[in-house]
């Protein structure tokens, strides 16, 4: 049917494009109201002008001068234009469809199919515009996964239906014998989807994540695409190089480079390698002369192409994206863990050096009472003052680290035997334990090294063994005694330290490891929410039991040998 005999036919056509035009505008609701003709039409203009440039210079294999090439990369201008700038620039595309078909393609269709496919193109990309922005929440700067899938699900969709209805209009118009219905209905989907989904990915990339490009060292980047653009030479070497029918044989090696480029830089390498892929195939494919057929085949395997990388790609994004997110959130409790523990570190601070300074006192006291005997013995007073100088360094030390693990969280971590280091604590327990009147027992078994902070195990062990000590000075009838077990695990080393006190008190037991929980009237309640700062920063645990009904309490505390040390880092 053509303007000549089907007058009635374009009104109708004309007057249905217009009203269903008019309906998606005012659908859409996105006319911008402040939108300046003057502006509306240059942008309008420039872009038919490079629509008509670009259309004039992609007329691959074209289907009897209908306009329907393997090949459509003004698609994606069109899209892009309708998603960035809003489907009120439809018209200008319909225009623009419209003067492509009677300067491109000398008119070879009648004006009534002009017409309807024009418009199929305007309102069918307007649909798609709106529907992957409105239904979807796609935007053309916003390259992750969800935008990915959507573009790569809603384009072959849309326009199978944008090739389905233009090619029914050539057919009812008799531009296109029904015949070919189906065969043209291929040529236009395979040129616009290819069209689309090469070009658009790479304005996504470009205004999403090449800033994640930009961060990549230089030298990386150059080896990276130089081995992408060795990999695509071989390739296409290997695929050019036999003749005939065997052509696509060797094609599954371009998903090599491809793979290789998404997996290292993402989806602005896998969207910036298809298209420079896609491109050599053109070059190649044009240069050798081969047929539409052939040309239908690379177009489908460059899409299963563009499937893989842009899907790798985005999903490599994805997964840095959350791995950085993670290190964020990681980064994000330490800190705040460290501020809400820094308080009690330091009220903590006179907790834990008041040990040391006490035995500093008690060694002064013994050395003046020694000076005091008649004939003053020096060895024993030169050993008296030495005890008292390594308790104050150790004071210091504990000043030292307890700053260190508050102000950076950093452990130094070195294999140690925690055998010998518990017979130290024991040991430096003796004299404390002895003026209570409790017995201190130790079995410790020979473990394996532990890669351990020293210092701050001792601490945590000091606090528990006093604690085991005190509760044991109250064991009533009995005499008080405390056993302390050192023995290896599968993979790490446990130390239990048990005591015939009177148990944990009810009042304490449900929080007895949060800060300011005490029993004792001279207690500050910190010395085991910081053992258990301590262990777990360490990768180890520490938990207690009841060993009795009546009383009796075991505190176990269990490291493992290469504990992931510097949660405080
Ligand atoms: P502090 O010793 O300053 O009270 P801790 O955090 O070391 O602080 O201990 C908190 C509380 O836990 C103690 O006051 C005590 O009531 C209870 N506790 C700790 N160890 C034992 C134990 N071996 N037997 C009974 N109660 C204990």
């Amino acid at each position: 049917m053509s303007l000549g005999d089907g007058g009635t036919a374009l009104g109708d056509v004309v007057r249905r494009s217009n009203s269903a035009a008019a309906g998606l505008l005012r659908w859409s609701g996105s006319w911008p109201r402040e939108l300046a003709p003057a502006q509306y039409a240059l942008i309008g203009g420039i872009f038919t002008a490079a629509y008509l440039g670009l259309e004039w210079l992609t007329r691959v294999h074209e289907l009897e001068g209908l306009g329907i090439t393997l090949w459509n990369p003004v698609k994606a201008l069109s899209l892009g234009l309708l998603l960035l700038k809003g489907v009120a620039y439809a018209p200008v595309l319909f225009l623009a469809a419209l003067l492509v078909d009677l300067f491109i393609y000398g008119a070879a269709k009648s004006v009534a199919s002009t017409v309807a496919t024009s418009a199929v193109v305007a309102l069918g990309y307007a649909a798609l515009a709106a529907g992957l922005t409105r239904g979807l929440g796609f935007a053309v700067g916003r390259s992750d996964l969800r935008s990915v899938i959507a573009l790569l699900v809603t384009v072959p969709a849309g326009t199978f239906v944008i090739a389905c209805l233009y090619c029914g209009f050539l057919v009812w118009f008799d531009d296109l014998p029904a015949r070919q219905y189906w065969e043209a209905v291929q040529h236009l989907w395979v040129g616009d989807t290819v069209g689309v989904i090469i070009i658009l990915p790479v304005a996504m990339a470009a205004s999403g994540s090449v800033q994640r490009l930009a961060e990549t060292r230089p030298a990386v980047l150059l080896i990276d695409s130089g081995a992408f653009l060795a990999g695509v030479l071989i390739a296409l070497w290997l695929i050019f190089s036999f003749e005939g029918a065997h052509e696509y044989h060797f094609f599954y090696l371009l998903f090599l480079p491809v793979s290789w480029i998404a997996m290292r830089t993402g989806f602005v390498g896998a969207a910036a390698g298809v298209c420079v892929v896609h491109l050599l195939l053109l070059a190649l494919i044009s240069w050798g002369g081969y047929p539409a057929s052939t040309f239908m085949g690379y177009q489908l395997l460059v899409l299963a192409l563009v499937f893989n990388g842009l899907l790798l790609g985005a999903v490599v994004d994805e997964r840095r994206r959350s791995d950085e997110l993670l290190r964020e959130q990681h980064a994000e409790v330490v800190r705040m863990t460290r501020h809400a523990t820094a308080g009690a570190m330091g009220v903590s601070l006179a907790h834990q050096i008041s040990q040391p300074l006490s035995n500093v006192a008690m060694y002064l006291h013994v050395g003046r009472q020694l000076l005091a005997d008649k004939p003053a013995d020096p060895t024993s007073i030169a050993e008296s003052l030495e005890k008292a100088t390594s308790q104050l360094r150790h004071a210091k030390d504990i000043l030292e680290r307890l700053r260190d693990f508050v102000s950076r969280g950093t452990l130094r971590p070195a294999p140690t035997d925690l055998g010998a280091l518990t017979r130290k604590v024991v040991a430096l327990a003796g004299d404390d334990a002895r003026a209570h009147g409790v017995s201190v027992r130790l079995e410790a078994a020979s473990v394996p090294p532990v890669t351990v902070d020293a210092l701050q195990l001792e601490q945590s062990l000091i606090n528990v063994i006093n604690n085991a000590i005190d509760a044991a000075a109250e064991a009533g009838r009995l005499p008080g005694c405390v056993t302390v077990r050192v023995a290896a695990l599968d993979k790490g080393v446990r130390i239990e330290i048990e005591d015939n006190g009177p148990g944990v008190s009810d009042v304490v037991a449900k929080h007895l490891f949060e800060p300011f929980v005490t029993t004792k009237p001279s207690g500050m309640g910190l010395g085991l929410a910081l053992s258990r700062e301590l262990i777990g920063a360490h990768g180890g645990t520490i938990d207690w039991e009841r060993i009795r009904p009546d009383g009796g309490a075991r505190f176990t505390i269990e490291l493992p040998l290469s504990p992931e040390v510097g949660h405080g880092a």
